[in-house]
């Protein structure tokens, strides 16, 4: 695909429509673009960067840029895991980082009305103001936008009880590549009219539209929250454990696993011993309500399960300090692993959730063929867990052909026990190139149609979820 590049006519059109000071042009203000959090992605500069700030500058950007035939990337907070905002043919960086405005907190309709580049965690606090509740957390809350939420679905430590973004959106407005602009939904919790439109939108990692509005369902805010850590020194017994206390129906928002290496390497990166270290591996079990005595009761069940299954203990966690201090290991997961293997690479697996032990076994089985490291965490409640592979003492030319393999094999042993290679992340750039391994050919011409009606120049993210 032959794209025009961005020249000065074209530059001065731009800034008549974002105004020059949302208009970055200069290597260094643009470097912070040319990447999301993917791990070893090399960096794509784009040519320009523009910071609309309502939907008619969107759509004025997005029909010069069919016109011309430049690509146009969409980007939140950048924190993507799989390429998705990174502008892989140069041109046009679309930063929605300053359309961040809550238009509605309609208490009465428990809905949020909400421009894309407004971040998770501010969602979340402000609901909080009028005692109602986002439960979508993504660990990278605090920096990641609705928008990229909604256009990568994204899911969070609660969607064991809560579910993920795809169960919140009620509405949505968008602008397709032509200018012309889709609405569809809006406060309403129930649509048999043009609920298509949300759903086709849903996860399409910014190739099919940009999103400029979303109408977000909350519900009400628990009055009572209390976490739970269960260290385990045998994985078949953890995974047990979890299965066990879904199936008695006891509801918890939150089961995630972290495995003694990455216990150990947060323990390192937070310069603190984290309670039961040596254990093989840690459950974290989050669980609300709305009395003390009903999440008290669950929690009893709950901790009788883990010790009956062979938990070493029950560490519970009531008041909002030692809760807080849970939530920041978790988040520091990511960053901590990065920071002491800068060259692994990361994953975000999927499988039914009864087959996370023979996932795990499995993995077992490939890091003593390949003589790699694999870190295990994450939403173990819904099958979903990351699987980073670390690098260590192997050297870097090898490493190549070994992180190559142990993908491959990876993905392969993950579809044969029913599951998917991306359970939230999305295909982006960096899976792309699997994605036959996981959908037919019918399916993929299916969406490569799909894509040519929304955007028949392929201007809007080429290259992404499928090659252009
Ligand atoms: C430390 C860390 C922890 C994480 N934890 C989780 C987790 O628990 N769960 C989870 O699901 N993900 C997680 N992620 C991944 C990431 O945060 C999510 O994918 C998030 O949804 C990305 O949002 P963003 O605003 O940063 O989007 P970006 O990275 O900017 O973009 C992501 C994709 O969305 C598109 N896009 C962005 N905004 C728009 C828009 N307005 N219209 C159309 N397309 C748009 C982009 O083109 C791109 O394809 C984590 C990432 C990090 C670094």
């Amino acid at each position: 695909m032959q794209y025009k590049k961005v020249d000065m006519s074209i530059i001065t059109r731009l800034m008549q429509i974002v105004g020059e000071k949302n208009v970055l042009t200069k290597d260094e203000e643009k470097e912070s673009y040319s990447h999301d959090e993917t791990l070893n992605l090399r960096r794509y500069m784009p040519e320009i960067v523009l910071k609309p700030n309502n939907r008619n500058q969107v759509r004025d950007i997005l029909i010069l840029a069919n016109k011309e035939r430049i690509p146009i990337t969409p980007r939140g907070g950048g924190t993507g895991l799989s390429g998705g905002a990174v502008p892989l043919y140069g041109g046009i960086l679309l930063s929605l980082e300053r359309m961040n405005k809550i238009l509605e907190l309609d208490k009465e309709n428990m809905m949020a009305v909400l421009e894309p580049g407004v971040t998770n965690g501010e969602l979340q606090r402000q609901a909080e103001k009028y005692e109602l509740f986002y439960p979508v957390n993504p660990a990278s809350l605090d920096s990641c936008t609705i928008g990229g939420n909604v256009a990568e679905s994204a899911g969070g430590a609660n969607a064991v009880k809560y579910g993920i973004t795809k169960n919140y959106v009620c509405g949505l407005e968008a602008v397709l590549p032509t200018g012309k602009t889709l609405r569809a939904g809006g406060k309403i919790l129930k649509n048999a009219t043009n609920s298509q439109f949300i759903d086709i939108l849903l996860g399409s990692e910014g190739t099919l539209a940009v999103i400029t509005e979303i109408t977000m369902k909350l519900v009400p805010l628990p009055r009572v929250k209390v976490d739970l850590i269960v260290p385990f020194d045998d994985l078949g017994c953890l995974c047990g454990c979890a299965l066990k206390i879904i199936n008695d129906r006891l509801l918890p928002t939150t089961i995630e696993l972290m495995d003694r290496l990455t216990i150990k390497t947060c323990g390192e990166f937070l310069q603190k011993e984290l309670p039961f270290s040596d254990a093989k591996a840690h459950l974290w079990i989050g669980l609300d309500g709305n009395k003390k005595e009903e999440v008290a009761s669950m929690y009893q069940s709950m901790g009788e399960i883990c010790l009956d299954k062979g938990a070493l203990d029950v560490f519970v966690a009531e008041d909002k300090p030692n809760r807080d201090r849970i939530w920041q290991a978790r988040q520091s997961i990511h960053e901590a692993l990065v920071h002491f293997n800068p060259k692994m690479v990361g994953n975000d697996i999927v499988v039914p959730r009864s087959k996370v032990l023979s996932l795990i076994k499995g993995i077992d089985s490939l890091s003593r063929k390949h003589s790699v490291s694999f870190a295990k965490f994450g939403h173990l409640g819904d099958g979903n867990i990351h699987v980073y592979i670390l690098q260590k003492n192997i050297n870097d030319t090898t490493w190549e052909k070994v992180k190559s393999e142990a993908v491959q094999e990876l993905f392969e042993l993950t579809i044969s026990l029913g599951g998917l290679i991306s359970g939230e992340h999305g295909i982006g750039l960096v899976k792309k190139k699997y994605l036959s391994l996981v959908m037919s050919e019918t399916q993929i011409e299916l969406m490569q149609g799909i894509k040519k009606v929304f955007d028949p120049h392929n201007i809007l993210n080429p290259g992404k979820i499928f090659d252009s």
